[in-house]
């Protein structure tokens, strides 16, 4: 359904608000100049975070080390450690080419372990695996079976099946994690059960992605999350990476690297931060941490339109709210990114839908130029937050010399926020001056497209890649 034309709704704006919303505009929108002036220092970091003394890019080197022919076979199972859901898959690689059978059962990630004790965690995590072990293997006696695990945060890896947190992300706050290898913590937890599992490959999400995406699709060379997090995967070769120069592999080895691009920018030198980003920064478990995620993942973006909101009720002229009680709206991470969503898609001319998001979610009754107001805020931060992110692909790919690619994308933002692929598109024919397309239906010279299911197949396939590379006697 076409939503009712919108036009004239901002004419009947009280003077102040339209000012308050110029402003806004100003703070938010990121013009072309400047997306390729991110883009520019995008390239030289990604290149910078190859070198032995590194960047604020992490550029981790994850040891899968080919893309998938598209016959691999086997039965695997892949554990996906996110931030609301915990998924156990087990999946079958077929004989048919790319083809694939999967089972699969999700668990609440209980909140209170993203910031409790490190044992707690890796002690639920083995249950739940136990769980999905003797739910769909009742009174087997199965073979040890190799196991994916896709833990989606920085990590150093000095081979496939051990990782170094190098920070939590995404608000985790756990003791006694980052610096060690998460490997042997969660084996201890395995082994204490006695379940028949052996952890073949650690694996991020965005390797997963790109693995699972290429199975499919020989043209995809990235692999992209805009979810709760915000990052990006490509295959890189041995030669250009000097920080891995002591390994005397082959130069034209394939490489996946797992960019970890939102720390992007840490050191503050090109991002068009508001006072708003930076109070999101301060009051973060890590501040001076994914400087460039803060600004665009899912995570984020209803806590920098909260931030703003309140900021216009308490400190500015125009006193929006007024009178309202606002104890809902001041308390913080309150409002997630599918509340911006709905307030995207509201079709009607009243913005009656955003009204009742307001009154239902907050208690908040909204005037009519407030709801101009909150639509428009929503709009500007789901733009930018499309625009930014747009500017790591240009920059993968500008670093790769990839005139053309496919790019394979997951994540609740790509996948459920409204335009936001839209916007992105729009934003690399900005940066990367291409010419106006032909037709409607052209392609894109580089496409951002829905992903295949990185953390089950792609973790599958990367534990197949990885035992494929262990008997042939590679490293
Ligand atoms: C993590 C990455 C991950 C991304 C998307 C970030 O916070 O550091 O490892 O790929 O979120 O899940
Ligand atoms: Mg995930």
């Amino acid at each position: 359904r076409k939503p009712p034309s919108r036009k004239g709704s901002m004419a009947d704006m009280p003077k102040d608000l339209l000012q308050e919303i110029k402003w806004l505009e100003e703070l938010f929108t990121v013009p072309t100049a400047k997306l390729k002036e991110i883009t520019t220092h995008f390239v030289a970091e990604l290149t910078k975070g190859l070198t032995v003394e590194g960047g604020s890019i992490p550029m981790n080197p994850t040891w899968c080390m080919s893309y998938p022919t598209g016959y691999e076979t086997g039965t695997f199972l892949a554990l996906d450690m996110g931030g609301t859901n915990l998924r156990v898959c087990e999946i079958t690689l077929t004989d048919k080419k790319s083809e694939f059978d999967i089972i699969q059962s999700k668990y609440r990630m209980p909140e209170e372990l993203k910031t409790g004790e490190a044992d707690e965690l890796w002690e639920y995590i083995a249950d739940c695996l136990q769980q999905f072990l003797s739910s769909h293997h009742p009174d087997e006696k199965i073979d040890e079976m190799h196991l994916g695990f896709t833990f989606s945060y920085p990590a150093t890896q000095n081979y496939i099946d051990h990782g170094i947190l190098q920070t939590w992300t995404k608000g985790f706050d756990i003791d006694g994690v980052e610096g060690e290898n998460v490997v042997p913590m969660f084996k201890t937890a395995l082994e204490k059960r006695g379940v028949p599992i052996k952890l073949t490959a650690l694996i991020n999400d965005t390797t997963g992605t790109l693995i699972a995406s290429a199975y499919t699709d020989t043209a995809i060379k990235i692999g992209c999350i805009f979810g709760t997090g915000c990052n990006a995967a490509y295959m890189e070769d041995c030669g250009s990476i000097p920080k891995l120069a002591h390994m005397n592999l082959p130069p034209d080895t394939p490489m996946a690297i797992n960019c970890e691009w939102g720390a992007f920018d840490n050191e503050n030198k090109v991002l068009p931060r508001t006072p708003y980003d930076i109070i999101v920064d301060k009051e973060s478990p890590r501040p001076g941490q994914q400087s460039f995620e803060k600004m665009i993942a899912g995570l984020y973006l209803g806590e920098i339109f909260r931030l703003v909101l309140l900021d216009l009720h308490d400190n500015k002229e125009v006193h929006i709210f007024e009178e309202q009680n606002l104890d809902k709206l001041r308390k913080a991470y309150t409002l997630d990114s599918s509340f911006l969503s709905l307030i995207e898609e509201d079709p009607f001319e009243n913005l009656s839908e955003v009204q009742f998001l307001f009154q239902n979610k907050l208690g908040i009754s909204a005037t009519r130029p407030e709801l101009e107001l909150i639509r428009r805020l929503a709009e500007l931060i789901g733009t930018r937050a499309a625009r930014l992110s747009a500017c790591g692909v240009a920059a993968i790919a500008k670093k790769k010399n990839f005139e053309t690619c496919h790019v394979g994308a997951d994540g609740s933002v790509f996948n459920k926020y409204p335009h936001f692929k839209a916007r992105g598109a729009q934003a690399l024919y900005e940066i990367l001056d291409w010419p106006a397309k032909k037709s409607k239906k052209a392609e894109d010279p580089i496409e951002i497209l829905a992903a295949e299911d990185g953390s089950g197949v792609g973790a599958a396939l990367i534990a197949a890649l990885t035992m494929k590379r262990v008997k042939e006697g590679n490293m």
